[in-house]
């Protein structure tokens, strides 16, 4: 069903008022039917400053919303690029229609208030198809609930490896580790640093025209070109899946996230037949690598693991109004930067009487759209000893960095020297 109510509003605006351009509703992603008519006081209230909330933060690049109910107030919270900006306040009957109305849109029990629900709305925006991702949380002592909303561009292609910050030499030692039908190469991060994103760039390194890459792996609403989607047979054990992939002579295999053991184990027993890549939640490819140490031994993780690749998202400095400065060669020294780096670039910074340009493409934000900090630890002769004498997460990391492997702090200071990045923008993402 779709239901857009592009020009309806309670109140005709004036002529001289500008108009919003208006966003769409076009159903639950659950495909849950959405009776509005069976909901028209609700509608009444809520339809159109859900319209307005929304299409505003996609006007301003907002890609999550969150509403906290404060007392007789609600607090609204746009994140750009992850970082926060206060957006408009709401009285809180008002945060109330716009979560219900959300809720109703999204195909959600508007009824249910106590337990925390999750959903999505299919919309379009100038042209753009965009999901919304609906989560509500409940708050402690019954003061209502939290609403978050995430907008995900269906049209945004942030997938190949040199969008995503793949260097050259990185993507050619992934292509190497994936080519000999062994090995287990493992994603890690925490949640919403852009794990998938990440996974999704190492499957693109891989020479898809020489190597046969299945998938067992549910990619939601993604696709990836060059790679053989498996069928789930019903009641197929995973042992089973894996075996019938090795059979019609797979190079590698795509997993869904290792969460349960067995599956871990079972996945790491194939990587001397077949090559798999999976992700697996810990904080960063270090710490990884000693959680995996703790679940499997130390043998089978200094045999069988390849590498383990993490990310850091950080903001990329707009191109329209970025700043040039000639940095102090003391600065140099002590971020590490060679002597000879003549320019660095910073967000626009105000005037002597403190104005500040205005800049049609990020809103004098300074930072347009992000991009991905990626440190990769190969297991190296010398990792693998250091695996195997049970070394701590920092020594495994201070090995990788001495062989010259990809680190975060390497590859922050490659993006501010290339001017892509600021100093003040790498400080902020390694504090957060
Ligand atoms: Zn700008």
């Amino acid at each position: 069903m779709v239901f857009g109510f592009g020009k309806s509003r309670a109140v005709e605006p004036s002529s001289e008022e500008i108009e919003i351009e208006s966003i769409l509703f076009q159903g639950a992603s659950n495909g849950n039917p959405v009776d509005l008519k069976a909901h028209g006081r609700l509608t009444q209230a809520g339809l159109i400053p859900a319209k307005e909330l929304i299409s505003d933060a996609l006007a301003r690049r907002a890609d999550m919303i969150r509403i906290d109910p404060k007392g007789r107030a609600a607090a609204v919270t746009l994140y750009v690029d992850g970082v926060p900006f206060p957006g408009t306040r709401m009285s809180s009957p008002q945060a109330l229609a716009v979560t219900q109305m959300l809720k109703l849109l999204a195909g959600l029990s508007v009824k249910e208030r106590q337990r925390p629900q999750s959903g999505g709305i299919h919309t379009e925006y100038k042209q753009t198809p965009y999901l919304l991702l609906i989560d509500t949380m409940p708050m402690k002592g019954g003061g209502g609930e939290r609403l978050v909303v995430r907008a995900r561009n269906l049209d945004q292609q942030l997938e190949t490896p040199d969008e995503l910050g793949f260097t050259e030499e990185l993507r050619l030692r992934i292509r190497e580790i994936t080519s000999h039908r062994e090995k287990v190469v493992l994603v890690s991060g925490p949640p919403n640093s852009g794990v998938t994103t990440l996974s999704f760039g190492v499957i693109r390194s891989i020479d898809a025209y020489l190597y046969a890459i299945f998938s067992l792996a549910d990619f939601g609403e993604r696709s990836i070109t060059h790679i053989s989607q498996q069928q789930i047979v019903e009641g197929e054990t995973y042992d089973k899946q894996l075996a019938r992939c090795v059979r019609s002579e797979a190079d590698v295999i795509i997993v869904d996230p290792l969460l349960a053991d067995d599956r871990l184990k079972m996945t790491f027993e194939y990587a001397n037949r077949v090559c798999l890549v999976s992700e697996y939640k810990a904080r960063d490819a270090a710490h990884c690598i000693e959680q995996l140490r703790e679940k499997l031994g130390p043998q089978q993780v200094a045999e069988r693991l390849g590498m383990v690749l993490s990310q850091k998202l950080i903001r990329v400095l707009c191109d329209e109004c970025k700043q040039a400065y000639r940095p102090h060669p003391k600065l140099l020294q002590k971020v590490g930067l060679p002597p000879e780096t003549k320019v660095l670039y910073r967000p626009p910074q105000p005037t002597a009487e403190g104005d500040m340009e205005h800049c049609h493409q990020c809103g004098s934000i300074g930072y347009y759209g992000r991009t991905g900090l990626i440190e990769a630890i190969e297991v190296s002769e010398k990792i693998k000893e250091l695996i195997l004498s049970g070394a701590e997460p920092r020594q495994i990391k201070s090995a990788a960095r001495k062989e010259g492997m990809q680190s975060f702090q390497s590859d922050g200071l490659r993006l501010v020297a290339e001017g892509k990045t600021s100093l003040e923008e790498l400080q902020r993402a390694f504090k957060a």
